[in-house]
């Protein structure tokens, strides 16, 4: 506490990140980061772009990334003004809380949901009510109908995992024809059906994206925005307003060559989702309740163990999940899907400490 901040940074609650564990082999199961490394090509394209002797670091990079949005627009099948791309979507979720929510009325957003969402509507000023999801944590889509300030929606939701499909979002949509509405895909494509599609029809309509998840660049930082040339235009200037170049050269020439290769990809997302099944039924074996997940972790609650207690054992065993002490949630973990041996030491550890 300091006698300069001012009364903004003193009603902060900042939000806090999964732990990074500094161990050498932890079995990090805590932040929803892709098991398996990203495509050779990507690792190839920051060797070429840094060059022999980095001199290509000297100069800044584009500012709008634009060969890098053409790449990402040529994938979705979009055109290149329709899409954003930012400093991780954290960054491209601020820049749309300031361009696009500062409204009359409050937006809505689930109450278990991403918790950066109330941090973001605390720094910028935006005010919102948190609409309850139902005993099964799924969306109920009738009461984001407006009059409301916008709608913000994770599909799959976190920390749930649980999707809605396509033709939910479009009756979203439909209801609030005169607000922004945003939809967080971080963990689309481990099962639900993207929203891009829907952006020439609804100019109201914002879909976020990352390379952290699917693509394997969390530590690369690399988010984007689709939606209608306009909305976009108004994420820039929020940009352009903030810090010119939010993508570093390295972050650039990785993203993109991650886009050309579609069959790494593909391979990461499918070998992930077989083994989240695979996690799920064993989970449900030893007696977890688990939330049909479409993401790249599960939601699992055990009716026997304190959930606080469980993470707490796991993390003495160098294995870290996320336990949230939040209300309806504190009894529940949410495991990221490590690879199949890392799933295995967590299911052999979880049998040990509540008997299997
Ligand atoms: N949205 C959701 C729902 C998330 O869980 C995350 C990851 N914490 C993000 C956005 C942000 O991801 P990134 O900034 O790495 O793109």
């Amino acid at each position: 506490m300091s006698r300069f901040w001012n009364d903004i940074v003193h009603r902060l609650t900042p939000y806090v990140p999964g732990e990074q564990p500094a161990l050498t082999h932890p079995i990090k199961l805590n932040t929803n980061e892709n098991p398996y490394p990203p495509s050779p090509r990507v690792v190839e394209a920051i060797r070429r772009e840094l060059g022999e002797d980095g001199a290509s670091l000297r100069k800044y990079p584009d500012p709008t990334a634009r060969a890098l949005r053409e790449a990402v627009a040529a994938h979705h099948g979009v055109r290149v003004e329709q899409v954003f791309a930012g400093n991780g979507s954290d960054e491209v979720l601020a820049h749309a809380f300031q361009a696009l929510l500062k409204r009359d009325l409050p937006i809505r957003f689930p109450d278990i949901t991403y918790s950066f969402y109330p941090v973001y509507a605390q720094l910028y000023g935006v005010a919102y009510e948190t609409i309850p999801l139902d005993a099964a944590f799924a969306v109920d889509i009738d009461a984001y109908r407006a009059p409301n300030g916008g709608v913000l929606l994770p599909n799959p939701n976190a920390p749930t995992g649980r999707a809605l499909p396509l033709a939910d979002i479009e009756a979203l949509l439909k209801a609030n024809p005169e607000v922004p509405v945003i939809v967080d895909e971080a963990y689309v494509d481990f099962g639900a059906q993207s929203a891009v599609s829907l952006i020439d029809a609804y100019p109201n309509l914002l879909v976020v994206q990352t390379t952290s998840k699917a693509r394997s660049l969390a530590g690369m930082r690399v988010g984007f925005a689709f939606g209608d040339a306009a909305l976009i235009e108004g994420l820039t200037r929020v940009k352009d307003s903030f810090n010119s170049y939010p993508l570093d050269r390295l972050a650039q020439a990785a993203a993109l060559a991650s886009y050309e290769d579609r069959a790494w990809f593909e391979e990461s997302c499918r070998k992930v989702v077989e083994s989240r099944e695979r996690l799920n039924a064993r989970l449900q074996s030893l007696g977890f309740d688990v939330v049909p997940s479409a993401a790249n972790f599960v939601f699992a609650k055990h009716a026997a163990h304190d959930a606080a207690a469980l993470a707490a054992a796991l993390r003495q065993r160098e294995i870290f999940v996320r336990h949230f002490k939040l209300p309806r949630i504190d009894q529940h973990l949410r495991i990221s899907i490590g690879t199949d041996a890392e799933c295995d030491a967590l299911t052999a550890a979880l049998e040990e400490l509540i008997g299997g």
